[in-house]
């Protein structure tokens, strides 16, 4: 039946059906937590918070602790390792998704299952219809740089990858993106290829072979669209000679790969040209995206949060085509859906569907110094406009009160639910005494100091950061990797831009009485940060799941060594 409703998509009727769940979003709410508890009031986790049954709001955040996924870790790995009773769900958990870690340095465990997997649908099929109605979509396909990751099996044998591997695996799925023309152009084989970069140059070849079908670019985070495109500038002679000759490049050696790929090569010297013309004509490959495929209507990817710091070489990829943030959730769940797509990705708002879970959000406030936390979380229709707020997840995959770690801004009200732009990892990443510098907060000072190197035609690839403590007075290391040569002076002007441009009350004064060392600047060979990626992909991370640790801790002795083995260059603030 629902394979059936989802091939006949109507994105009028999925507006209607969205409106109306908003309408009164508290109302839905309850109903939501009922059902979520119902469901699941035979789990033991449940049963013993002495719920008795109870699934009115009042019971239930009374009942049950504000957790974090370390105290749920028992639990999870008992699931995963075969108990086969009810623990956090009442009916069995039957895939397990394994989170990037790219924010920990460690992967967690997170329960996966066909709720999950509806409610993907649902986020998607929402912001598509939005999208849709904005940017009607042609027949035809997309370009998705898209990878699967080894299907693997926890100890008790259920199944376990990403999340996106989880939905790639589901039967409903496929279906799914059909309804709402997410066909990617490459076929399985290469999505689910045994080495990402031999999957990513055949991405790119399918591309190039269905160019003029390409309706949109997707990946799930934009990091992969800019690494796929940096890739290309490298290797688009070689694709082209592939399609000249109708043999695929010796660089791809899986069996499986080279099989699908040959039935769709054939020797095409006209299209090579044409493509070896088009790049030819490109100033610094400005607005490739759209000379190579000339039938795009958008990019479409997370680029927000995190995501920000590519949205500059993305955009001089995409030209005058337009970006379009995708939806916001997590390994553990969805949350909210963009159905603003005319925003531009630095604006961008996820409004939260009120039936895929029960939210709750713990009010920040700021003190005029620093941050700090109200203990009663509120209510999805009690949230306050311009308010930051960090986000409590309750879902039908057996989280109860989970704090997800993400802070989240109050934009404006869709019907009664909120809008939420994406702030920031809660985590405090830099923080040495009273100063608490947030991922967010690395993020504007490294864009400050990215200003001074445009000046200069230069590019910031990539950036991570530590606290180092082995100095007296402990300080913070910024580490980036820029394209080009940078002179020492421009150099040394950055160093001192990073520091001025942390501006956090504990900071500044903590280095004005040199609490807090100068802020050290070390600049990383080319590829320094594709070495972390490898390192990540090594563990079993998959790219599109990939996000560049922002801060790292030392648990993360492996990436600290990477960073710190490439260092080219160093230089210390003068600027206080
Ligand atoms: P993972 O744990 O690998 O599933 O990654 C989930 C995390 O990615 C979330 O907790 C957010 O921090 C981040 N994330 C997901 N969607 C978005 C979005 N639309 N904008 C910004 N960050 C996001």
């Amino acid at each position: 039946m629902l394979e059936k409703k989802m091939e006949e998509i109507n994105t009028d009727e999925v507006i209607e059906e969205f409106e109306a769940l908003t309408k009164d979003a508290g109302t839905v709410q309850r109903e939501t937590l009922e059902r979520i508890l119902e469901e699941n009031g035979s789990a033991e986790y449940l049963q013993n918070l002495g719920l008795n049954g109870r699934t009115d709001p009042e019971s239930f955040k009374s009942c049950v602790p504000l957790v974090t996924h370390k105290d749920l870790e028992a639990y999870i790995y008992r699931i995963a390792d075969g108990d086969p009773s009810p623990i956090l769900t009442g009916k069995p958990i039957p895939n397990m998704s394994l989170s990037s870690g790219t924010t920990q340095g460690r992967r967690k465990l997170v329960p996966f299952n066909d709720e999950l997997m509806e409610n993907t649908l649902q986020i998607y099929r929402t912001s598509f219809a939005f999208r849709n109605r904005e940017f009607p979509l042609e027949k035809g396909k997309s370009l998705q740089f898209v990878y699967s990751s080894k299907p693997g099996k926890t100890k008790g044998g259920l199944g376990a990858g990403t999340a996106t591997t989880n939905l790639f695996r589901n039967s409903k799925y496929k279906n799914g993106m059909k309804a709402i023309q997410f066909q990617c152009c490459s076929p399985d084989e290469v999505i689910f290829g045994p080495d990402f970069h031999q999957s990513l140059y055949c991405h790119l070849l399918c591309g190039l072979l269905f160019r003029e079908e390409i309706q949109f670019v997707f990946s799930t985070f934009a990091h992969s669209i800019v690494l796929a495109f940096r890739t290309f500038e490298q290797v688009w002679q070689e694709l082209c000679d592939d399609i000249r000759g109708g043999e695929l490049s010796s660089r791809v050696t899986a069996p499986s790969v080279r099989m699908a790929m040959a039935k769709l090569l054939k020797p095409s010297p006209e299209l090579a040209d044409l493509i070896r013309k088009k790049c030819s004509g490109l100033s610094n490959w400005y607005g490739l995206i759209p000379e190579l495929f000339p039938n795009a209507k958008y990019i479409y990817g997370i680029m927000t949060g995190s995501m920000e710091p590519y949205l500059k070489k993305l955009r001089h990829y995409a030209g005058e085509l337009p970006l379009m943030s995708a939806d916001y959730g997590t390994s553990e769940g969805w949350i909210a859906a963009n159905v603003n797509p005319k925003l531009p990705p630095e604006s961008a708002t996820f409004a939260v569907l009120p039936n895929i879970g029960y939210f709750e959000f713990i009010p920040l406030k700021n003190d005029g110094e620093r941050l700090y936390m109200d203990p009663k979380p509120v209510g999805l229709t009690e949230v306050k406009i311009g308010e930051e707020y960090e986000i409590i997840v309750t879902t039908f995959a057996g989280l109860y009160r989970y704090r997800l770690g993400d802070v989240v801004r109050v934009m404006s009200f869709h019907n009664s639910t909120p809008e939420l732009k994406f702030v920031c990892r809660r985590n405090l990443i830099l923080s040495i005494n009273i100063d608490k510098n947030t991922e967010k907060d690395l993020q504007l000072s490294v864009e400050e100091a990215g200003k001074l190197l445009a000046e200069e035609k230069l590019e910031i690839v990539d950036f991570s950061s530590l606290v180092d403590l082995s100095t007296d007075p402990g300080h913070y290391v910024i580490f980036l990797e820029i394209t080009g040569e940078p002179s020492e002076e421009v150099l040394k002007e950055c160093c001192d831009c990073l520091d001025r441009s942390f501006v956090d009350a504990g900071y500044v004064s903590s280095r004005k009485v040199k609490a807090i060392g100068p802020l050290e600047l070390r600049v990383v060979r080319r590829g320094t940060f594709q070495k972390i990626l490898e390192h990540y992909l090594g563990l079993g991370t998959v790219v599109s799941q990939f996000k560049t640790p922002r801060c790292v801790g030392p648990m993360n002795s492996k990436v600290q060594q990477i960073l710190c083995n490439n260092v080219a260059k160093t230089y210390f603030s003068t600027a206080f």
